[in-house]
């Protein structure tokens, strides 16, 4: 059997007709036969794709002969089965909704894994900001960061007022693959924070680079997947809402009502059919 890979990408980059591109870009994946989510707006693209590892060379090969995306950065990671149904190419007014007006002249500065691990390693004095959702930092997160109980990136709106003793300090931020933290960052910057770095390419490039070392658990991904490993040794920091076991296992909640979304291990999602314990 051939491998599943995803590759996700994104650039910030002025992208004029985007309705244009959106048109002959989905008709092209469609040909190509990968299957993924692709947002485009005025000011980028924002996307993760999934296929066999020739389709996913060819995506990746015929994206930056595009002149506006010749220095994008793929991030790759594996899939047991094709962990999106559909193609999607999506016009949206920001390419990841922020609502935060900020200019990305003023984002942190890149901070690469290698840098990050070794300034880990040396203990270096920083503090790691997760700017994702609270769901996401739930099931894995860099070790000791701070993470924002924030429900959708919209609400990062309010995490400078949460971390506003730490002005002055070396604050990292990171997130899946970056992109939230391009206006995270510039966001803290232009509130009054001195110090700020970004994750270049996030977890998914820290991941692949350093696998098993500062990151625990897993890392959360927007696809039917749910969660990746981030690892050959990777213990869970979660918990079975049932039985209580170490699991990393999302799943919602069967009852439409409800449709929580909860970590569940195998054999309760069965046992419970697929219902949270508010719900059996
Ligand atoms: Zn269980
Ligand atoms: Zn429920």
């Amino acid at each position: 059997m051939q491998k599943i890979l995803t590759s996700s990408f994104y650039k910030y980059v002025e992208i004029k007709e985007p309705e244009k591109f959106q048109t002959k870009h989905l008709a092209y994946c469609k040909r190509l036969g990968v299957k993924g989510k692709i947002h485009l707006a005025e000011e980028g693209i924002n996307g993760t794709i999934s296929g066999n590892e020739t389709q996913i060379d060819k995506y990746e090969k015929d994206l930056i002969k595009n002149k506006l995306f010749k220095n994008i950065q793929f991030k790759r990671t594996l899939a047991d089965k094709l962990p999106f149904r559909k193609t999607i190419v999506r016009l949206r007014k920001e390419i990841v909704s922020s609502g935060l007006d900020v200019n990305l002249k003023n984002k942190g500065k890149y901070i690469t894994p290698k840098e990050l691990k070794k300034a880990l390693d040396k203990k270096e004095d920083l503090i790691l900001l997760d700017a994702r959702n609270d769901y996401e930092s739930f099931v894995g997160k860099f070790k000791n960061a701070i993470t924002p109980k924030i429900k959708t990136f919209k609400e990062f709106k309010k995490v400078p007022k949460l971390i506003s003793r730490f002005k002055n300090t070396k604050i990292v931020t990171y997130c899946t693959g970056g992109i939230r933290c391009e206006k995270a960052s510039a966001y803290l910057k232009e509130n009054g924070f001195k110090n700020i770095f970004q994750l270049e390419g996030g977890i998914l490039s820290y991941i692949n680079q350093f696998p098993d070392t500062y990151f625990e658990g897993l890392c959360f991904v927007f696809d039917d997947r749910l969660t990746i490993p981030t690892g050959s040794n990777v213990k869970e920091i979660t918990y079975c809402m049932h039985c209580k076991t170490p699991s990393g296992r999302y799943i919602n909640c069967k009852n439409i009502s409800c449709d929580e979304m909860f970590i569940c291990c195998e054999k309760c999602d069965l046992n419970f059919k697929h219902k949270c314990r508010d719900c059996i």
